[in-house]
């Protein structure tokens, strides 16, 4: 049964590995999804296995690229047809270095190997992608007063050692912390998620030489995204939660304290000599 508490939500990359595992944790809280992906068909098949196991059909797939402004206009305005509304942007869609070569989570990819082309397709899908995510769906959350922008980006280590990925992130972490700054007040939240470290999806090719059996769960990602979703975290913007640091056995406000710190970097930012007014 649906509570007043159901939202409608978009999940970019639905159909990959974290983009399921958030699915899977949303639709128990009875919010309904649009799952984008630049694979339909993939996203397709995760829909119709959700809606299975949930006995619902509150889950529908979008094909689409991120990195298109027109396919993320038309993400909002299919879900908005289909649901009424969109209340949740989780940008979640990645591009990643295995991408580039199998092997480019172990060996990074070199300078050499970062033409024009292959610097824009990261920064296309990992930060052009979830600012248009956002532009296309703020109307309506503007006018109901209430949404939640959630991005992935990644680890700060991740950030600071692998380009273009990292460079890309840091920019979508950025844009969080700026962007919480400029919706607060309005009702409409940013906050970022990230697994912290390496996970067990397709994202990180065998050819990594990362031992899966080692990495995180996707499923860590399922809890904090839930909370932020609920109106308990009404308040809550401008923060960074560590999936892997969320203790589902704690009350949801406990966990958030552990796992959750501010989004970006505001201790460095503190560093600033001066900044004169006007
Ligand atoms: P994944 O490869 O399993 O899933 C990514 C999904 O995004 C895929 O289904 C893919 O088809 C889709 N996608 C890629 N480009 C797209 C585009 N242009 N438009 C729409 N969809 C697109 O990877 P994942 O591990 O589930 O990654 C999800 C997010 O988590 C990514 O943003 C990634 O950067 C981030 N992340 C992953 C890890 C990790 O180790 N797996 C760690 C930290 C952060």
């Amino acid at each position: 049964m649906e509570s007043a508490d159901t939202r409608v939500a978009i999940i970019t990359g639905g159909a990959g590995g974290i983009g399921q595992a958030m699915a899977r944790r949303m639709i128990v809280d009875g919010h309904r999804l649009a799952l984008m992906d630049i694979d339909g068909d993939a996203a397709a098949r995760v829909a119709a296995a959700i809606n299975q196991e949930a006995g619902t059909n509150g889950v529908f797939a979008i094909g689409g690229d991120v990195s298109q402004t027109a396919d993320c206009e038309r993400a909002v305005a299919q879900t908005a047809d289909a649901f009424g509304q969109v209340d949740i942007v989780v940008n979640n869609a990645g591009f990643g270095a295995s991408k580039i070569r199998p092997d480019g989570e172990k060996n990074l990819l070199t300078l050499e190997e970062l033409t024009p082309e292959v610097w824009h397709q990261f920064f296309s899908v990992n930060i052009d992608g979830p600012l248009q995510m956002i532009r296309a769906a703020l109307p309506g959350m503007r006018t109901r007063g209430w949404g939640r922008i959630i991005n992935v980006t990644t680890s700060f280590f991740t950030m600071l050692r692998n380009m273009p990925y990292g460079a890309s992130k840091a920019a979508l972490e950025a844009g969080s912390a700026a962007w919480a700054q400029e919706l607060d007040g309005t009702g409409i939240t940013v906050n970022v998620v990230v697994p912290g470290g390496p996970t067990d999806t397709p994202f990180i090719a065998p050819e990594s030489g990362l031992d899966p059996a080692k990495m995180l769960r996707p499923d860590v990602m399922g809890p904090p995204v839930a909370w932020l979703c609920s109106r308990d975290a009404d308040n809550v913007t401008g923060q960074r939660f560590i999936g892997g640091k969320w203790d589902p056995a704690l009350p949801d406000s406990e966990a958030a304290t552990i796992a959750g710190s501010p989004a970006g970097w505001p201790e460095l930012a503190a560093s600033t000599v001066i900044w004169p007014d006007d």
